[in-house]
């Protein structure tokens, strides 16, 4: 079936009926399946309007052309909802195994909707799909609930992916976490699940499926081999100190966001780094489905172990909080993946109630817990398990720090972007990122569109990152690719060595097409229009692409950026040009005639 299992598997929770579709190829020759596909379905099916955490919304589980399949890295699948953080189309992509699980169970995208009215799992054996009762699971933390669903089943062999209780009380940062400690993180997918009453989604695999052309496939991927391997970033970099050794490179550009962005140099930042991670704590490597980078890091701590903590983790919880102890970071990071919380948005949310705390907005006597001080080891872990349970203040911090910080009547202290917390880079050391921020569809993040890679690491050539000329254009071929990949099933971190053209001839094997770059490129176009389009359908206008006020107003206070701030203004009307979009940011119809869209 070339890739493709051919069959979608649609659950409604409403009526507790199960039922199985074909695949619809036609839309895979424009979508090509995981996000691309997903999002083209959650934009036509899921009403305008619809409360994300109503009945009507829907969410989808979607593997991607090369999910399980001998390819490096194609062990992904992608969560696509409308996202209840921000009513943008939510998309978020988790590694691990459970996605290529789905994928050897005979199904391309499992398809939830409607709403349970108690607790339950999915279970999912091949042939065999069963809404179960999860009465006894619901409220269970992420670790004990995978062990006692493996048990239950009765399947050593079952993957797990569930919410933690953060994603059963609705926060709207709530992470779909799979295997314990990967996480499907951003835009708040989790309350989705804890919306339907969905706790679960075990499942075992073992039917086999084929790719149109396998020995082209096995030579294709032995190029692609050798490139991963002998490229610095995924064959050395990566494999030996992870993604945080990014720390001590992003620190020394003067880009680390410190204290919830107000400055972006943090003097103890090497106490933080990957390197520091790799000598210390580093249990082993942690890869996921066939993946010979193995980023991912298994540390020990005291008594605790897990996967974990990522670059992003160990700056949200680290430099962003004013923190500079990896065990308490490391501690923070086993304390968010147990209660299904995103890293990102929840460090960020700490920060800035550091913030305003330190600006006296948060009352010293309305803290029913650790004092929100900058560089508090206790709070960060703490604040933490009070978000995902709901606990007093933690309640406020659990909505993430857009809501909180309007509440408090200070809004420009959330440094978010569409309400969705910023990641790990600060846009005014960095120019072109904060161009990727600003139009991301999903809200503030760094993987729609990686500019950090030419910019700060060189790859695939390196980018005056202070400058602003060709950013446009550079944003919108990563944005598109980055879809690609995304739709593929891929890590995104293949790209750091691999080139379109890959891509295209991983393709083409697996499909028997014949697709170019510009085909394969337009795809990922597509992709992002649709989810534009939905985005303008829900209020978004070109007023939602922007920054923080603090990143374009104020300068980076000192370090090696001192003095920069973002030039966004001068690049939107660049951008929207490089889409074929109006002056508004509305793709015009010749564009959208262009895309078949
Ligand atoms: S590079 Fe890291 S995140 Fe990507 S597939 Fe490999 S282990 Fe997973």
């Amino acid at each position: 079936m070339s890739g493709y299992q051919g069959k979608v598997l649609r659950i409604n929770l409403s009526n507790m009926t199960t039922s199985v579709e074909q695949l619809d190829l036609n839309q895979t020759e424009l979508f090509i399946g995981g996000r691309g596909l997903a999002g083209k379905i959650i934009a036509d099916e899921v009403p305008a309007g619809a409360d994300p955490l109503g009945a009507e919304n829907k969410i989808i589980f979607a593997t991607g052309l090369l999910t399980g399949t001998s390819a490096p890295t194609a062990g992904r699948y992608m969560v696509v909802t409308k996202s209840p953080l921000n009513n943008t189309i939510a998309s978020s992509n988790s590694g691990g195994f459970w996605g290529a699980e789905l994928k050897f169970a005979g199904y391309d995208m499992v398809i939830i909707e409607g709403k349970a009215d108690k607790p339950v799992y999915l279970y999912i054996n091949n042939d065999q799909v069963e809404i179960r009762p999860a009465d006894k699971h619901w409220g269970k933390w992420v670790g004990e609930v995978t062990d006692d669903l493996i048990e239950e089943v009765g399947e050593p062999k079952a993957r797990v992916l569930t919410i933690g209780p953060a994603g059963e009380k609705l926060s709207l940062i709530a992470a779909v976490m799979n295997e314990k400690d990967r996480a499907a993180g951003r835009t708040g997918v989790g309350a989705v699940m804890g919306s339907k009453l969905l706790k679960a989604i075990v499942v075992r695999g073992t039917n086999k499926f084929e790719v149109a052309n396998p020995d082209k496939y096995k030579e294709v991927i032995s190029g692609i081999m050798k490139k991963i391997r002998e490229n610095g970033v995924t064959g050395q970099g990566l494999p030996a100190y992870g993604t945080a050794i990014l720390v001590n490179i992003i620190n020394e550009s003067g880009s680390l966001p410190t204290k919830n962005f107000q400055e972006a140099y943090f003097d103890e930042a090497d106490q933080t780094s990957g390197e520091e991670l790799a000598e210390k704590y580093l249990e082993r490597k942690d890869p996921c489905f066939r993946c010979p980078i193995a980023c991912g890091r298994y540390c020990r701590v005291d008594d605790q172990e897990g996967g974990g903590p990522e670059y992003e983790t160990v700056w949200a919880y680290g430099a962003n909080c004013g923190v500079s102890d990896l065990k308490a970071v490391i501690k923070a990071n086993k304390m968010c993946n147990e209660m299904g919380l995103d890293t990102i948005s929840a460090g960020a949310t700490i920060a800035a109630a550091m913030e305003l705390y330190q600006r006296g907005a948060i009352k010293a006597d309305e803290v029913d817990g650790p004092e929100l001080a900058w560089g508090s080891t206790e709070a960060i872990i703490e604040w933490t398990k009070k978000m995902g349970l709901g606990e007093g203040l933690g309640t406020k911090l659990a909505m993430g720090s857009a809501k909180m910080c309007e509440e408090y009547g200070y809004p420009e202290l959330s440094m978010t972007v569409k309400k969705q917390e910023l990641p790990a880079y600060d846009p005014r050391g960095i120019q072109g990122i904060g161009l990727n921020y600003a139009t991301s569809n999903r809200g503030g993040c760094h993987v729609r569109g990686y500019l950090v890679s030419p910019e700060i690491l060189g790859i695939p050539e390196k980018l005056d990152r202070n400058s602003i000329e060709g950013k446009a254009e550079w944003a919108k071929v990563f944005q598109d690719l980055t879809a690609v990949v995304d739709s593929m099933g891929l890590c995104l971190f293949t790209s750091f060595a691999l080139t379109a053209q890959d891509y295209v001839d991983l393709h083409n094997a697996a499909t028997g097409k014949d697709f170019t770059v510009e085909d394969i490129l337009a795809c990922g176009d597509r992709a992002w229009n649709v989810e534009r389009l939905f985005n303008l359908q829900e209020g978004y206008t070109a007023k939602d692409d922007v920054l923080p006020k603090r990143l374009m107003k104020e300068e980076i206070p000192s370090g090696p950026s001192q003095g920069s701030i973002s030039r966004l203004e001068e690049m939107l009307p660049l951008y929207y040009k490089a889409r074929g979009w109006d002056d508004d940011g509305v793709p015009t119809d010749e564009k959208k005639q262009s895309l078949k869209i």
